[in-house]
Order: C-alpha cells, then sequence, then structure tokens
C-alpha cells in the first residue's frame, strides 16, 4: 500500500461524520469558551463542522447587531428612551438612504473577518495537529477557531461599552469642570509682514498659546489618569482581550486527541522504501539501512526532553543542542504517531525569558542613551517607561508564539504537497524545540537593535555615511540584515529537521 492509499484509507475514516451535539450542550460550551477554553473544546471537540459554522456566524450576526446598537446609543444626546428613539430614526434613516454602501462595508467586513478565521485556523492548525491528513489538521482547527466566536463577540462587547463609557464619562467631566481659554488675538487691520507692528502681533500670539498650553495642560492634569487620554482604557482592553483570544484558542487547539488508526506499511526511515515483510536483523533493498533502525524498538523514542532523559537539566540541554545543531538527528527521533505536550511545555518554559529580555530592551536603550549619548536628554528609567516597556515584552512573546507556529504551519503545506504526508505533527515539535534559538536570536537582535540606534546618532558614522544614503536608515539596514541572517538560519535548521520525519513510522 502506498503512502496515498493510505491517506485515502484516512479520508474514509473521516468522512464518517460525527453526531451533532446537542443544542444545549453546543449553547453552554459557546458561552463559557472564553474563560475555559479547554473544559469546552473538550465538549464540543468532534462536533461536525457544520454546528461550528452555526455558532460562528451567529457570533457574526450579534457582533453586527451589537455595533449597530452601540452607535445609536452612542450618538444620542442621553440614556433617555426619547433621546435613544430619535437617534434610532435618523440611524435607520441614513441606513435607508445609504443602503447601497452600508451592504458593501457589511460584506466587506465580514468578508475580512472570514479571512481572518480562515488564516488564524491555517496559523494555529500545526498545533492541535496529530498523525492524520492534512485536512483534517485544519477542520480541527477551523472548527475550534470557530466554536472560540463568543470570545470574539464577548471582546467586541466590552471594547465597546468600555469606549461609549469613557466618553460618556468625559463629556460628564467637561460639563461639571468648564474650562475657558482666552480669546484668540485678531491681527490689527492692515498690518503690514516683516514691520515692528508684525513682530508685536507675533510676540501676542506666541504668549496667546503658551497660555492657550498652559490652561489646557492643567485641565489634563485635573482629570483622573482615565480620561487624560480617552483611547488609552479601550486600546489597552483590546490589548488585552486579544492576548487573552489567543491564550485560549492556544488551549482549544490544544486540546487531546486520539490519532486515527494509521494504515500506513512500515517504511524505510532513510529512504522511504516499503519494508513489509522484511526480515528485522535485514538491510533495506533500496538504501542498506539496517531495517531495525526504522523499525526496531529504539526507533522513534521522542526528543531526550519528552523522555526527560539523564534527569530535567540534561534533557533541556541534550534537545537544545540537538535541534540547532544536529536537527536531522533530532527529527529522527520526534514521534509523530502520539507527539504528546512535551514540546509544548519545552516551549513554555522559555517564554519567560523571551518576555523578559524583551521588555529589558526600552529600559535598555534609556541608559544606553544616557550613557553613551547624554545630549539626547534621555533620563533614567521612569516607572511609566517600565511600564510601557511590557508592551514589546508582550510583542516578542507572542510574535515568537507565531513564528513557530507559521514556520510549522507552512512546512507542513510544503510536504503535503511534496511527500504527500501531514508532517504537521514534527513539524510543531521540532520548531518548539528550537526555543533556546530563539532566546539567542532575541538577545542579539536586542543588543545589536540598541547598537544601531546608538551608532545612528555617532558623528564619524553620520559624516561617513551621509555622502551614500541617510544615517539612520543605513543603521537600520545593518540591524535587518544581520537579522536576516538569523532568519535564514532558522529557516534552514527547520526545514532538515522537519523533513528528517517524513518516513516516521511511529
Ligand atoms: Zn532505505
Amino acid at each position: 500500500m502506498s503512502v496515498n492509499d493510505s491517506t485515502v484509507a484516512f479520508d474514509s475514516f473521516l468522512a464518517a461524520e460525527p453526531p451533532s451535539e446537542g443544542r444545549l450542550k453546543l449553547l453552554v460550551a459557546a458561552a463559557l469558551c472564553p474563560f475555559l477554553p479547554g473544559w469546552s473544546a473538550r465538549r464540543t471537540r468532534e462536533i461536525p463542522l457544520r454546528q461550528a459554522a452555526e455558532v460562528h456566524v451567529a457570533c457574526v450576526f450579534l457582533a453586527i447587531l451589537f455595533l449597530m446598537a452601540i452607535s445609536v446609543v452612542w450618538s444620542s444626546e442621553t440614556f433617555t428612551t426619547a433621546a435613544v428613539r430619535t437617534s434610532f430614526s435618523e440611524f435607520s434613516r441614513d441606513l435607508a438612504k445609504h443602503w447601497d454602501e452600508a451592504t458593501l462595508v457589511i460584506l466587506g467586513t465580514m468578508l475580512a473577518v472570514e479571512a481572518g478565521f480562515f488564516a488564524l485556523a491555517l496559523l494555529l492548525m500545526p498545533w492541535g495537529a496529530v498523525d492524520e491528513p492534512l485536512r483534517a489538521s485544519f477542520s480541527h482547527a477551523l472548527r475550534r477557531v470557530w466554536c472560540q466566536s463568543p470570545h470574539v463577540w464577548l471582546a467586541i462587547v466590552l471594547i465597546g461599552l468600555s469606549a461609549m463609557g469613557i466618553d460618556r464619562l468625559g463629556d460628564a467631566w467637561s460639563a461639571a469642570h468648564p474650562v475657558t481659554y482666552p480669546q484668540m488675538p485678531q491681527p490689527p487691520p492692515g498690518m503690514q509682514p516683516n514691520t515692528p507692528e508684525s513682530d508685536a502681533f507675533d510676540q501676542v500670539m506666541d504668549d496667546y498659546y503658551r497660555e492657550h498650553n498652559r490652561i489646557w495642560l492643567e485641565a489634563r492634569n485635573a482629570k483622573p489618569w482615565y480620561l487624560r487620554d480617552e483611547e488609552l482604557v479601550p486600546f489597552s482592553l483590546g490589548f488585552c482581550c486579544g492576548l487573552w483570544f489567543f491564550v485560549a484558542l492556544l488551549r482549544a487547539v490544544g486540546v487531546y486527541r486520539a490519532a486515527p488508526r494509521s494504515t500506513r506499511p512500515p517504511l524505510c526511515e532513510e529512504c522511504g522504501y516499503d519494508l513489509t515483510l522484511m526480515p528485522h536483523d535485514g538491510r533495506c533493498p533500496e538504501c542498506g539501512e539496517p531495517v531495525v533502525v526504522s523499525l526496531g524498538p529504539e526507533a522513534r523514542l521522542g526528543a531526550p526532553w519528552a523522555r526527560r532523559e539523564g534527569g530535567r537539566l540534561r534533557a533541556w540541554w541534550r534537545t537544545t543542542c540537538m535541534a540547532i545543531s544536529n536537527p536531522f538527528a533530532l527529527g529522527r527521533m520526534l514521534r509523530m504517531r502520539d507527539p504528546g505536550t512535551a514540546h509544548r511545555v519545552f516551549l513554555f518554559m522559555h517564554l519567560p525569558v523571551v518576555f523578559l529580555v524583551g521588555a529589558a530592551a526600552l529600559p535598555a536603550l534609556a541608559l544606553a542613551m544616557r550613557n553613551v549619548a547624554p545630549e539626547t536628554g534621555s533620563g533614567p528609567p521612569t516607572p511609566e517607561l517600565l511600564l510601557v516597556a511590557l508592551v514589546p515584552g508582550v510583542l516578542c512573546t507572542v510574535g515568537t508564539l507565531v513564528l513557530v507556529l507559521a514556520t510549522a504551519s507552512l512546512r507542513g503545506l510544503v510536504h503535503r504537497v511534496q511527500d504527500k504526508r501531514n508532517l504537521l505533527p514534527g513539524a510543531i515539535q521540532h520548531c518548539c524545540y528550537l526555543a533556546g534559538y530563539f532566546v539567542c536570536w532575541e538577545v542579539f537582535g536586542g543588543a545589536t537593535g540598541i547598537g544601531a540606534i546608538l551608532l545612528g546618532l555617532q558623528e564619524w558614522f553620520r559624516d561617513w555615511f551621509e555622502r551614500y544614503l541617510p544615517p539612520e536608515f543605513a543603521a537600520f539596514e545593518l540591524w535587518t540584515i544581520s537579522n536576516l541572517i538569523w532568519l535564514l538560519v532558522y529557516l534552514r535548521i527547520a526545514r532538515t529537521g522537519i523533513a528528517a520525519t517524513r518516513y516516521a513510522n511511529r
């Protein structure tokens, strides 16, 4: 039986549509999915895609209704029934007048949302993949992403309500604390430019702007912190909700699933030759590799880390070194049938370090600027800066996860075409085991980034480069090129390691 035949056998396994779940069970799982994503995913693990699509469509519909409702309430003067009713009739009149544009906007938005959900499913596909046809890995991810739609709806409601609430509070504050600004001075009639008269007027205007600014700043500082920047609360909430959704999706997609029974013939791990009926003490007729290496008890034991070989620390160190310096050997160890969760634990162990290194970048830059280029006027890192520094920390952490998932997903698609086999379970394991590489890369990227900024400020560098191209651009290019090399090396390592799983028997 060829690999193609086994794919057909897998497909017939999948063709048996799982039975639909009861509405109530589905409703409970949908309501609780933001808070208990793993639990909800386990309860709806096998629902048909059609049912998941129903949940998703219902959420999109509810989100559109909510957005319309909030725009009506927001545009009404007060919260009284009469005001809302007036606002609603205005809204429906506008909608009736511009129905074609409204339809286009809604359709366009829905298309973008659907494209986003498909892209998310494609990205998350390796996370929950087992030894199955690639189509099954994708439909599992799509089912999970669709079933997680109530979470997006909740986020939209939270952000919308907070934005409206802040806006109302801001209006109430302004009404209770009126601020009077000075009248803008008018130029004397017939004033000519570049005369003593116009110079005096410029002086008056300067004073006016200074006074205006002073009053504005005073009024702003008198406000409570959440009203000083009206976008701050909704934006921060949006950021947190995005993070929450991503983590919940990882939990949901990563829910345990048993792989379907494999019908693949035993293959030579070296060349993919069919070893059916070959004696265990023989050699592959194609490449001469001992059969026992491919099918013996020592074949595909799992990464050293998955077995905690020689203790946690040794296993961690061996896996990190192997993943980077000998990806082929590690690829030959990975288990495809039951990938387990050891690789996820391995990756997550490194994420706090990734976060801390990312969060240290801004304070480190501030310190370096202060010592190397004091003329730029940088002070010591302030508490606000430390708070803002958390953002790059979070972005680096999420970026690492996205890079792992995207690499595994892309390589999985490539091997599906090349080898007609789903290598996602191996791909995600190998990319996770490269966590040590990511930490080194991040430290290098941060250090060279700071170095590039400081270099762009150096006199000799500016003088030398100014003749060819803008110095800031040149410094940025130096940083980009050195990091591009890290990216290319990473992609090469990952490719070698993943390719070594293509003839896996277990
Ligand atoms: Zn062979």
